[in-house]
């Protein structure tokens, strides 16, 4: 963990009208106070479901604790106030060598989402329980043959009255095996209506007909899924955004992985640099520099996209700037760590070696998900810089 000076000043419980530098000195004294307890999620266990147990866990303690109820309505489990301050949180945690939880993607991911489409109802019902880790949700929208070319996606949902019937198949859904609801996008209009004949379905997992079946990652573990559909029914209450508005949904997460999730990323992969500094003094300072360079780039871009999404500005595709400087960054950041220490990557077998190697090899997947980096390039090219399109 890296140095946090001892203060002597009570802990201060969070609200929501504290200030940015108000949440910055409590959650840091709060970290300090609580030291010894949290101690075990610095170092996590080595498989899958031991990982994510430990972070749901940690994700737990943060929420009754209050800090990650920052920015979310009351209604909702939060305890209001501004995003930005439970920006500030997730920016203090990397910062002290915690590991981000896993869920902290869904919950900014996915949760914004719930929060502003579903029924009220439903989102009062469900989102403090994912805020809480007490359920964890995934992100049904890839399928073979549908990546970057989303619209085209063909699970279908037929209307039966009260209800769907939804039939197909998703890929590469992250975490899936571990989820108790997905967010699922269908195609509800006529198999040539692309992006206007999609709805988004928020599905228990463990409604009859979904197979889960997982999909082992260059990692070694498994990180995502296959899912089955089968006939599976899921009540009209759970359409989230209104039949064929799925794609504004779909447009409004992806915005969210921009800017809070990007936060979050951007603060670890600082703190990874400063390990790599510590861990290979005699690291070449060009590729040091323009490492350092990057991961800074990220934050101003990911800071102007946190503080629109605060402000309740729509970016539009700006963010795609965001996605392309994080998988930059990223795989970047990660080629200089195997440059500085191959040893350590390639061959040693401790804890330090093996965390290196798995975030090594995640950062090849930063230029893919979330939309692939390629297809960054064409929206920044012909949508912000009004490049002609390709023919
Ligand atoms: C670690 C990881 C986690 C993921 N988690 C999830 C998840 O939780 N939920 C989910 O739904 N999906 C998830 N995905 C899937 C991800 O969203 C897709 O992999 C991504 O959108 C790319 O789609 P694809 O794999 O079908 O590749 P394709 O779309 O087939 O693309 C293959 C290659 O062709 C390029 N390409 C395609 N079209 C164009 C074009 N028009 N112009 C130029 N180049 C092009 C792409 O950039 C890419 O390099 C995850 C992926 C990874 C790697």
């Amino acid at each position: 963990m890296s140095a946090i000076r001892s203060d002597p000043t009570a802990v201060i419980e969070p609200h929501a009208d504290m200030t940015i530098d108000e949440v910055r000195g409590a959650f840091r004294r709060w970290l300090i106070e609580r030291a010894d307890s949290l101690e075990r999620f610095t170092e996590l266990p080595t498989d899958v479901e031991g990982i994510f147990a430990t972070l749901s866990a940690m994700q737990r303690e943060l929420y009754d604790a209050g800090w990650i109820r920052m920015g979310w309505p009351q209604q909702l489990g939060g305890l209001g106030g501004a995003l930005i301050l439970r920006a500030v949180v997730s920016e203090e945690l990397a910062a002290a060598g915690y590991p981000p939880p896993f869920s902290f993607a869904t919950q900014e991911v996915l949760g914004p989402a719930v929060a502003r489409f579903a029924p009220a109802d439903l989102s009062e019902q469900v989102l403090p329980r994912l805020l809480r880790g007490d359920e964890s949700w995934c992100q049904g929208f890839s399928e073979p043959g549908a990546g970057s070319d989303l619209a085209s996606l063909r699970t279908k949902a037929v209307d039966a009255g009260d209800h769907w019937i939804v039939s197909g198949e998703k890929i590469w859904t992250s975490w899936a095996q571990f989820a108790d609801r997905c967010l699922l996008l269908t195609r509800t209009g006529t198999p040539d209506s692309a992006h206007r004949g999609i709805t988004a379905l928020f599905v228990d997992m463990n409604t009859p007909g979904i197979t889960v079946s997982p999909l082992t990652a260059i990692t070694g573990e498994a990180d995502f899924s296959s899912l089955f559909f089968d006939e599976v029914r899921v009540p009209k209450s759970r359409t989230i955004g209104g039949v064929g508005h799925g794609w504004e949904v779909a447009m409004f997460i992806l915005s969210c992985e921009r800017g809070a999730a990007a936060w979050q990323r951007q603060a670890w992969m600082r703190w990874r640099l400063e390990r790599l500094v510590v861990e290979a003094p005699d690291l070449d300072p060009v590729q040091l520099g323009e490492a350092f360079e990057l991961v800074g780039a990220l934050r101003l871009l990911s800071r102007r996209t946190l503080r629109a999404l605060n402000a309740g500005e729509d970016l539009g595709v700006l963010p795609s700037f965001d996605k392309y400087v994080m998988s930059t960054a990223e795989k970047f950041l990660f080629d200089t760590a195997l440059t500085a220490l191959p040893e350590t990557l390639l061959v040693e077998t401790d804890r330090t070696a093996r965390d290196w190697r798995t975030d090594y090899l995640y950062s090849r997947a930063s230029s893919i998900y979330g939309g692939a980096k390629e297809i960054q390039r064409n929206i920044i090219s012909e949508r912000i810089l009004g490049l002609p399109r390709e023919k």
